[in-house]
């Protein structure tokens, strides 16, 4: 069965090296009991720990069950221990945070048995040593008479062919000693036992060998008894520990002992708070200096700002806002986009010169108090929103909201009433705009087609040629509307003649062409007149001295055909910075290409940022390495008390891989509680349920993918960790690490 032929091992110890046994032949059989004397420090537990697997040997050959294992490595080893040897020491060598119980399942479950079979077993096994009303006592609390009936319990449930007992009474009473070996000699039948014993007489009768050793030699060899030759029938156990069985010891690892899961918790907790502290002022920088950009296209540059145009360049329908003002995070939805970027100017036509400019907003977004006047109630009103040192509104209010103000200062055109100031704040300037005209959609509506007009390029043709036509009053082509009139007509100055067959316009075609960036459209009209000095006040009802004097005139409806399209371009305003990502997505989802405007910022310190970025970023993963070493040397002193506890499960036959897993599995739960109870203090802060100032301040600034990806950076630590640690306790023999402890 067990045989070894030449056998030395050596230890080396700081380069001095010391004998274990030297040159030992021996052969053991199934059946025997053998029972090993000898002086201290003859080599006797040296002997049984070379035999059991759990130290290595440095010359010679040991055969088991034929097989010659000199080439074996620890895995080999692994499965050597357990597929053969059950070993009993004298100091017990059980997990003192189980119990009774768990000590004995412990080796089933690592042995692949399933959770069914193993309650019976454990249960029969108790029962068969005695211990049925100690099963829930944690082992820590039994007597050594006890304990070690719990590990010969554990030696017959791992029921290997082979028993090594290292003196099994060496801490036990004489009562305690004789039940022991009783117990001892009741399971041997069919097995190879082996015991040490310093006190021969308590096991004369039983034993039908015994091996003298004397200085790492064995000097006698004497059979008492023949055994009949047994049948060497060794069952190949090949079954390792299930998945759930793992989780279930991993998390009765977490929570066995509560010092050590308090201890560790901690440790992941601090590692998670300043994770989350970095990488939140880390956004919060970014954030901050994204603001500080300028951006030369928009001039909302609202972060939480995304335009829209739809994939396929057709216009947005009214359902279609319907359903972009229905998702969830959508704060605002600003269907005529255009009127965000362009600023309108307003003027007094008295020679006050009170005059207002701005973008323009739907009243219904307008927020916060009024710093005089009232809110609109017609479509003429509007609340401007301006510079607290603008003269106009500061230093002669009362006035200036008495006036009434034309757009261009247009007579001709429309005119709007303030009746409602509120002076620009902080955070109203630092999102890029100037001044602020809220009024009714109505009034926005109708500012829209001139708008329109000014982002379009128009083109004026007659008798077969293009002309370009200008945004100005009075200047060449320039597009004007007028009552008086005809839709489908159009009326040009008689300048224009020269271009016309005969000097004369009249009843010729006039093709207006516009295109933007959104549509193109043309409409044909009519020429029914052309004015001059003398006749535009009868034809036009316009002062031959007004500017506009020289523009082509058409009818508003044609006008509002050609400039009032429906929107092909819109604003959406997420909820907050954090949704913006989100929102974007969901827009794609339905089909529209989006631009982020906080994207758009180009930032004004170009290569200086970068470097900021790029030192920053250093930091953050000097940071996390640092997090790694300190929390990898707290845990590592908190696990210290486990070598034992790993070195013992190896000693049971488990092999590194599994344990290692065990030990994962410890500590991802330990982690992801950490985690876990830091996310309910960020949402107690969150819906200000309790209030943590540094946890506050990044709160806005972290959005859940952030949450998750800390999450992973931790978990990924965590395995790390337990890597680390594993690899540090399992290149050494399970018996020298085990040493190393006790
Ligand atoms: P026994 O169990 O018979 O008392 P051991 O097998 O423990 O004897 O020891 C045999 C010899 O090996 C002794 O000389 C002892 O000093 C030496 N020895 C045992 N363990 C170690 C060790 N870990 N390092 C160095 N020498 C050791
Ligand atoms: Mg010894």
């Amino acid at each position: 069965m067990l045989k070894l032929k030449n056998v030395s091992k050596f230890y080396y110890n700081k380069g001095v090296i010391a004998s274990g046994f030297n040159k030992i032949n021996i052969e053991f059989n199934m059946g025997e009991f053998v029972a090993i004397v000898g002086e201290s420090g003859s080599g006797k537990s040296t002997l049984l720990n070379v035999i059991s697997g759990l130290d290595s040997y440095e010359e010679g050959e040991m055969y088991i069950n034929g097989e010659e294992t000199s080439h074996y490595r620890e895995v080999d080893f692994e499965e050597y221990r357990k597929k053969y040897v059950s070993n009993i020491f004298q100091n017990f060598n059980l997990v003192n945070s189980y119990t009774v119980y768990q000590n004995i399942e412990l080796v089933l479950l690592l042995n692949g048995y399933k959770r069914k079979e193993v309650k019976t077993k454990v249960l029969e096994l108790i029962d068969k040593v005695g211990l049925k009303k100690y099963r829930k006592t944690k082992v820590s609390k039994l007597s050594g008479g006890q304990k070690q009936r719990v590990a010969i319990a554990r030696a017959l449930a791992k029921d290997t062919p082979i028993i090594v007992a290292d003196e099994p009474t060496g801490n036990l009473d004489s009562k305690s000693a004789k039940d022991v070996i009783k117990l001892l000699k009741d399971i041997s039948k069919d097995k190879l036992v082996i015991v040490v014993t310093h006190n021969f007489s308590e096991i004369e009768d039983i034993a039908t060998r015994i091996v003298k050793m004397h200085d790492g030699k064995i000097v006698s060899d004497k059979t008492v008894v023949e055994t009949d030759k047994v049948e060497e029938n060794i069952e190949n156990n090949n079954k390792n520990i299930g998945f759930f069985n793992m989780i279930r010891l991993g998390l009765r690892n977490t929570f066995n002992i509560i010092p050590k899961f308090v201890l560790i918790f901690i440790v992941f907790l601090f590692v998670t708070v300043s994770l989350l502290s970095e990488y939140g002022s880390m956004q919060k920088d970014e954030y901050e200096e994204g603001k500080l950009g300028v951006n030369y296209f928009f001039h909302d540059t609202r972060d939480t700002r995304i335009v829209i145009k739809k994939k396929d360049g057709s216009a947005i329908n009214k359902e279609e806002f319907d359903e972009i003002r229905k998702l969830d995070n959508v704060d605002l939805v600003i269907e005529n986009d255009i009127m965000l970027d362009t600023d309108v100017w307003f003027q007094t036509t008295d020679d006050s010169y009170f005059n207002m400019n701005g973008t323009l907003r739907n009243i219904d977004s307008f927020d916060g108090k009024l710093d005089y006047g009232r809110m609109p109630e017609a479509d003429n009103e509007v609340v401007y929103v301006v510079d607290e040192y603008d003269y106009y509104f500061n230093e002669k209010q009362t006035e200036a909201i008495n006036k009434t103000y034309y757009y261009n200062g247009d007579s001709s055109s429309y005119s709007i009433k303030v009746v409602g100031v509120k002076y620009k704040n902080e955070s109203v300037f630092s999102n890029g705009s100037g001044n602020l005209i809220y009024g009714s959609s109505n009034l926005l509506n109708k500012y829209m087609k001139d708008i329109n007009r000014a982002h379009s390029n128009v083109i004026v043709s007659i008798n077969g040629k293009n002309h370009e036509s200008y945004d100005s009053p009075g200047s060449n082509f320039d597009i004007r509307t007028s009552d008086r009139v005809a839709k489908g007509n159009v009326y040009v100055p008689e300048s224009m003649n020269y271009l016309c067959k005969d000097y004369d316009c009249r009843w010729e075609w006039l093709g207006i062409k516009v295109n933007n960036l959104y549509f193109n459209d043309r409409i044909d009209l009519y020429i029914t007149n052309t004015y001059n000095d003398k006749n535009i006040n009868s034809l036009l009802w316009i002062n031959k001295d007004s500017e506009n004097n020289g523009s082509i005139f058409v009818n508003p409806d044609d006008f509002n055909y050609l400039f009032n399209k429906d929107s092909y371009q819109a604003s959406v305003f997420a909820k907050h910075v954090n949704n913006v990502d989100e929102v974007s997505n969901e827009l794609d989802k339905l089909g529209y290409s989006t631009l982020q405007i906080r994207k758009t910022l180009d930032n004004m310190l170009g290569e200086a940022v970068k470097a900021i970025k790029i030192l920053k970023l250093v930091v953050t993963v000097v940071l996390v390495v640092t997090l790694f070493f300190i929390s990898y040397f707290v845990i590592k002193l908190i696990l210290k008390s486990r070598n034992v506890y790993f070195s013992t499960l190896r000693i049971l036959g488990a092999n590194a891989k599994h344990i290692k897993r065990i030990l994962d599995i410890e500590l991802f739960f330990d982690a992801s509680l950490a985690y876990l109870a830091y996310m309910i203090a960020i949402l107690l802060v969150k819906y200000k349920v309790i209030y943590v100032k540094f946890i506050n301040n990044i709160l806005e600034y972290l959005g859940m993918r952030d949450y998750i990806l800390m999450y992973v950076i931790l978990i990924i630590m965590s395995y790390l960790i337990s890597t680390r640690y594993a690899r540090k306790i399992f290149n050494k023999s399970a018996m020298k690490s085990y040493r190393e402890e006790v």
